[in-house]
This record gives structure tokens, C-alpha cells and sequence, in this order.
């Protein structure tokens, strides 16, 4: 078999395991189902189903990714009769807000609850200088990798995120910040850029990752270019290519460690797909140049990746790759065992960085004091228990 191959038999494995972690179907508790985070060929299938031309699709769409409607009544484009058709069938769901939290500087983090009852966190992270931000979605209750330093990873994998629920936290976030187009045309501005760094490895989780996706970035809903969207992963080789491909979003690549033996102890997943396999990938990942650079992501612990032999290493291995480096101090959690990198060594390691020629600033911590960190995300949900294989 040749690489090629080989990536492809490991996409069908981590495919097939993924069926044992599925979300519930996006059906309201009352039996009505929900039209958020259906493709528009879905859409349009359900709308034919009920003897509905095609166009209606498009309206809906419209209305629920555009005017970010959550009911029919509102939709003054179509008849009274069809809204009210409609209203007995379907729903246009937006995940439960459970608490809502500001952090004293203006990050907010939200807990949403789901209809089964399971919880995830999102993050709104506003620009400290412009009048917009980020949007950190989660992708996973939970995750089944245990990357030692992140406290997600001390939850162990209850589910995935349904695309509906995906979207949902975006849709539900605007909603808390008045940020969908007015009738006059006025855009949203605000929430501007989605990450996918919340809860959850989302390349575990790609085909419902992958249809949110496409859903924000199609141009007539919510309409945010893949330039303005970034996928975190620890690594996980075979889908890295399935996203460049399919999706063309931006790439970051949490690699916290320039030795194998490290990186193993620190992101598990390493010892499956080690550092130089994981930097060939990114090496040909479509889409990278000097305009859209790879993000390397590493958190910087003290006495453990921290040291300056550390930073040259890592710039020998990223050579010839457009890339920046993201240093992002540990975000301390209880009983975590780590501290954070002394402010000394952090410049050191960034100057050694930035003398080779890549980008490398130093991440600011947000919303330390309200949990909404990076890597601090972590709910209280059990996994459901499962019937016997
Ligand atoms: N699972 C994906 C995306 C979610 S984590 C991934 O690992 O890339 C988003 C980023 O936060 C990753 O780079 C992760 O390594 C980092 N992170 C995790 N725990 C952290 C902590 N305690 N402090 C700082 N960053 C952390
Ligand atoms: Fe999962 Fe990312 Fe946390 Fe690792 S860092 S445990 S992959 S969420």
C-alpha cells in the first residue's frame, strides 16, 4: 500500500468510529424537525417531501442563515398559510443558553445545553483594538484525546456535536449580540471569525464539522469567507488533507514539543502520527502561501518546551513551511501540574522565533478569570451510558 492508500484505509477507520459517537437526530422534543444545519439539497428534499417547489428552499435559507429568523411567523416573503405548515412541521432550534459570562475584559463565555441535555461551552473574543472578534466553537462534549496539559482532555468523549449544534453556538451567539442584518442592510461586525478551538478535537468529528462549515461559509446565509475561519488540530494526519481539500479553511496545528519523545507524553495523539509525518502534512496542505500561513500553536510550559535549544529546533523543523507561531502561556486549571512560562523565557523563545523569519506573537491570556481560556473549557456532562455492543 502506498501512503496514499494507507491515509485513506486510516480516514475509513476513524470514519467508522465515529458512528458510536453520534448526536441524537436534530428532532424537537414535540416531534417537529429541525431545519438548522440541514445542506440546502437537504432543504430542498425536505421541502419537496412536503409537495413544496424547490424555491422555497432558498427562501428558508435565506431567513435562517441570513435574516437569523427562529421562527416562521417573521417570514413575510411567504404566505400565511405555507408559515403556518410549516410551524406544525418544523422548528428553527438555537441551542439553550444556561449561563452566560462576561470576563472582566469583555470575553464572554456561553453554556449552551442541548436537547438531550448535554453541554458545551463557546467563547466570543473580541478584538482589543477593532470592533470585532471571534467566535471559539466547540466541536465534542468532551474529547478522546488527553493531551496533559488541556482540561478537556480530562473529560473523556460523551459525543460529537451534531452540525446543527455546531452552527447553533454561532447562531445563538449573534443572537445574544444583535448581530444579524438589518432589513436596511446593515452587516454584523461583531462576530466575525469563527475558530474551531473550543471543546473537542473537530478532525474527529469532520463530517458534521464539515457541514457546518459549509453551511456559514455559503453565500447566501451567514457568508463568512474561509479566510475568516480557522481549524485547530492536534494532529490527526489522514482528515488534515480531507479539510484542505474539501473545505480550505485556515490551518492551526497545536505542536507544543520539537521532540518526539515529548510531544508523545504531552499530545498522545503524537505517538500515532509523529512530528515529522505531522509537518509533511501541513507542508502540503492546499492552500497555505505567504497570504494564508499555517499557525503553530504551543503553549508554553515552564521548564518543559520552554528552553531556547527548544525554539531553534522548532525552526529548523518549520523551514520552508509559510507558517507563524502562536505562543500561548498556559492557562493553569486545577491540578493541572504545569505553570506557566516566566515572562523571561517566553521572549527569549519568541526572539529566537522571530530572527528566523516567522511571525510569533505571544497570545494574550482572555477570560482567564472566568475559565474561557484556551484549553481551560471543560463541562460537567457524563457520557450517556451505552447499551452493550
Ligand atoms: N483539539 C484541538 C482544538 C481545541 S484546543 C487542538 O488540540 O488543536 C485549542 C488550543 O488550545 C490547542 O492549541 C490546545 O493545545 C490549546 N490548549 C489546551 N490546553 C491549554 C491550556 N491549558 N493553556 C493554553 N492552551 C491550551
Ligand atoms: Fe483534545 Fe485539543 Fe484538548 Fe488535546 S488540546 S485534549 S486534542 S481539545
Amino acid at each position: 500500500m502506498n501512503e496514499d492508500e494507507e491515509r485513506a484505509e486510516e480516514r475509513a477507520r476513524i470514519l467508522a468510529k465515529t458512528a458510536a459517537f453520534a448526536p441524537p437526530p436534530a428532532i424537537a422534543a414535540d416531534g417537529r424537525r429541525d431545519l438548522v444545519g440541514l445542506s440546502r439539497e437537504e432543504l430542498a428534499a425536505e421541502m419537496a417531501a412536503i409537495g413544496e417547489q424547490p424555491f422555497r428552499a432558498g427562501q428558508l435559507w435565506h431567513w435562517i442563515y441570513h435574516r437569523g429568523a427562529t421562527g416562521f411567523a417573521a417570514m413575510s416573503s411567504i404566505a400565511r398559510p405555507l408559515r403556518a405548515r410549516l410551524a406544525e412541521r418544523y422548528v428553527i432550534g438555537r441551542p439553550e443558553v444556561v449561563v452566560a459570562q462576561e470576563s472582566a475584559d469583555q470575553t464572554r463565555k456561553f453554556l449552551f445545553r442541548f436537547r438531550d441535555g448535554q453541554e458545551a461551552e463557546t467563547v466570543y473574543i473580541p478584538d482589543r483594538e477593532e470592533d470585532r472578534g471571534a467566535v471559539c466553537l466547540s466541536s465534542q462534549i468532551g474529547c478522546t484525546l488527553s493531551c496533559r496539559f488541556c482540561h478537556t482532555g480530562t473529560q473523556p468523549l460523551v459525543r460529537n456535536l451534531g452540525a446543527a449544534e455546531i452552527v447553533g453556538q454561532f447562531m445563538a451567539a449573534r443572537d445574544a449580540y444583535g448581530e444579524w442584518p438589518s432589513p436596511t442592510g446593515e452587516a454584523p461586525r461583531l462576530l466575525s471569525t469563527i475558530v474551531l478551538m473550543g471543546m473537542g478535537e473537530p478532525l474527529y468529528n469532520y463530517e458534521n464539522v464539515a457541514q457546518a462549515m459549509r453551511i456559514v461559509m455559503d453565500g447566501e446565509g451567514i457568508a463568512l469567507s474561509r479566510r475568516r475561519i480557522t481549524l485547530s488540530t492536534s494532529g490527526l494526519v489522514p482528515m488534515m488533507d480531507r479539510a484542505g481539500a474539501e473545505l480550505g479553511v485556515n490551518l492551526a496545528v497545536s505542536l507544543h514539543a520539537v521532540r518526539d519523545d515529548l510531544r508523545d507524553e504531552l499530545v498522545p495523539l503524537n505517538r500515532r502520527h509523529p512530528i515529522a509525518e505531522l509537518l509533511a502534512a501541513c507542508r502540503r496542505y492546499p492552500g497555505a502561501s505567504n497570504a494564508r500561513r499555517i499557525t503553530f500553536e504551543y503553549v508554553m510550559l515552564k521548564g518543559v518546551n520552554d528552553a531556547e535549544a527548544d525554539a531553534r529546533e522548532l525552526v529548523r523543523l518549520i523551514a520552508g513551511i509559510p507558517a507563524k507561531v502562536n505562543l500561548i502561556p498556559f492557562n493553569p486549571w486545577p491540578g493541572s501540574g504545569f505553570e506557566t512560562s516566566g515572562a523571561g523565557a517566553v521572549r527569549r523563545f519568541a526572539a529566537i522565533v522571530q530572527a528566523a523569519g516567522f511571525s510569533a506573537p505571544v497570545r494574550a491570556p482572555r477570560g482567564r478569570d472566568i475559565l474561557a481560556a484556551c484549553g481551560q473549557l471543560r463541562t460537567e456532562s457524563r457520557r450517556a451510558r451505552r447499551p452493550a455492543a
